[in-house]
């Protein structure tokens, strides 16, 4: 692709990885036309807070929007909000919208993210039954929260304790049911997930795993939550059992989807005029030898910014370490990397100072850190992880210095390119 003033970028889908495009589309120098279509009626806005300030009644709405309307003014992009695209022609390079009309592209851009998992199950239509993924969602599910209120949350991953850490301290009344035998199963290791469970149990909130929900009770309104232990009452319940990506536009496009639309390094679909970024795709990651789809503010950004390289000059790869963190209570956690297939790990800090990092080595080269109110570990594990340094099990130690590993792995990987650059 060649830059061109004639060419008309449409982004379909207006949230994290669609404001980041604009921004990378402009700073390169693109100067076509831009448009960004978004299903919802808000302009660009960071999901993070939803299940953290923003329902504990800590942020206005106007704070979680992304840029200020002037930017896209500046930018001289043109919102197109409250309204979906429908249909994608790429025969004739056209999409079509849900209010009738049809719009013509040079480049499109998916970033349409994706929803919540439906839990479908009897009674699941019931009212008082949530899922979060967006502002109107938060605020319907605010309405229902006051003190001593029996809320049921489905689902032990980052959002479900999320709520659970705000809807225990407003004093609510509140139980997680987990599918799987811990929580966060999917994301950290058994010592983060046996360390959340004990500081939530501490703080009132009762969790129990292995516990599938089978169904809803209720006349009208959700009462209870069916089990194979037997009903738990409740006044309200959130859903929070994972996402899918919303591919359903790739795929009428004829576009190569599995479990996210497929793209490569520089976020490209097979179709030359089409990108696609965020949590709606599936791409290689040289850290990984599989495709990952990752959902995360880190890989939206990202993603987008190899995304709108691709109409400038200068395209550059994605290829970036993936991290994400989650705030509970006083507690944050950042995450780098992927823990899967490590064959060691090693515990740094203090657990009972709330203050401790675990890191997880491959063949003597760390892969993914884990890090809770840590963040001079999760700092170093990026720089260490993306260096990919072996080092001995002395050097990660809880003794040894981390940072000054990293500093050498840092250097060491320079002298490397410089020295490429020179042969
Ligand atoms: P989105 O931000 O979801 O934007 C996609 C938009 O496209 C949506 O508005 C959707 O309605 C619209 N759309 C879809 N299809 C169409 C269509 N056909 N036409 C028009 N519009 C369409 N990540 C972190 O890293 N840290 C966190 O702490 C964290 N917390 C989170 C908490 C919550 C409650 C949620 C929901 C997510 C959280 N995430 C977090 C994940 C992060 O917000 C997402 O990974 C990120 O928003 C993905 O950006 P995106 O642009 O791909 O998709």
């Amino acid at each position: 692709m060649s830059p061109s003033e004639q060419q008309h970028l449409i982004i379909v889908g207006a949230g994290q990885a669609a404001a980041q495009a604009v921004q990378t589309a402009r700073q390169g120098g693109f100067d076509g036309s831009i448009t960004l279509i978004g299903r919802e009626r808000y302009p660009p806005y960071q999901r993070p807070p939803l299940s953290k300030k923003y329902l504990a009644g800590e942020l206005a709405r106007e704070r979680l929007w992304l840029r200020p309307e002037s930017f896209y003014r500046d930018k001289d992009v043109r919102l197109e909000l409250g309204v979906a695209v429908e249909r994608v022609d790429r025969d004739r390079a056209r999409v079509h919208l849900s209010d009738g009309r049809a719009l013509d592209y040079g480049y499109l851009l998916l970033a349409t993210g994706s929803r919540p998992r439906r839990l479908e199950v009897p009674g699941a239509e019931l009212r008082g039954i949530h899922y979060l993924r967006a502002i109107d969602d938060v605020d319907g599910i605010a309405a229902d929260f006051a003190p001593g209120r029996k809320l049921v949350l489905i689902g032990a991953g980052y959002i479900g304790l999320e709520v659970a850490a705000v809807a225990a301290q407003r004093g609510l009344d509140v139980t997680v049911l987990e599918a799987a035998d811990r929580i966060m199963g999917r994301v950290v290791g058994a010592e983060i997930s046996a360390f959340y469970a004990r500081y939530h149990a501490e703080r009132g909130v009762h969790i129990r795993c292995n516990t599938p929900v089978t169904g809803f009770a209720g006349g009208g309104r959700v009462e209870g939550v069916e089990t194979p232990a037997g009903r738990v009452p409740c006044d309200v319940a959130v859903v929070g059992i994972g996402v899918v990506p919303n591919v359903e536009l790739a795929e009428q496009a004829g576009l190569a989807c599995d479990d996210g639309i497929l793209v490569d390094a520089f976020a490209r679909t097979e179709d030359p005029r089409v990108l696609a970024a965020g949590d709606c795709t599936r791409h290689p990651h040289p850290l990984f030898d599989y495709r990952v789809r990752l959902e995360s503010v880190q890989n939206a950004i990202e993603q987008a910014k190899a995304a709108a390289s691709n109409l400038t000059s200068a395209p550059r790869r994605y290829d970036e370490v993936p991290w994400f963190w989650s705030d509970q209570y006083d507690l944050k956690l950042q995450i780098a990397g992927l823990a899967r297939g490590y064959d060691e790990s090693v515990v740094r800090g203090s657990v009972e100072q709330r203050a401790f990092s675990v890191l997880y080595l491959r063949e003597g080269r760390l892969i993914a850190v884990e890090a809770v109110n840590s963040p001079r570990d999760f700092m170093a594990g990026r720089k260490l992880i993306a260096a990919g340094l072996a080092a001995s099990r002395d050097d990660f130690a809880d003794a040894a210095d981390l940072a000054a590993l990293a500093a050498r792995a840092e250097s060491a990987r320079d002298k490397d390119n410089n020295k490429d650059d020179k042969d």
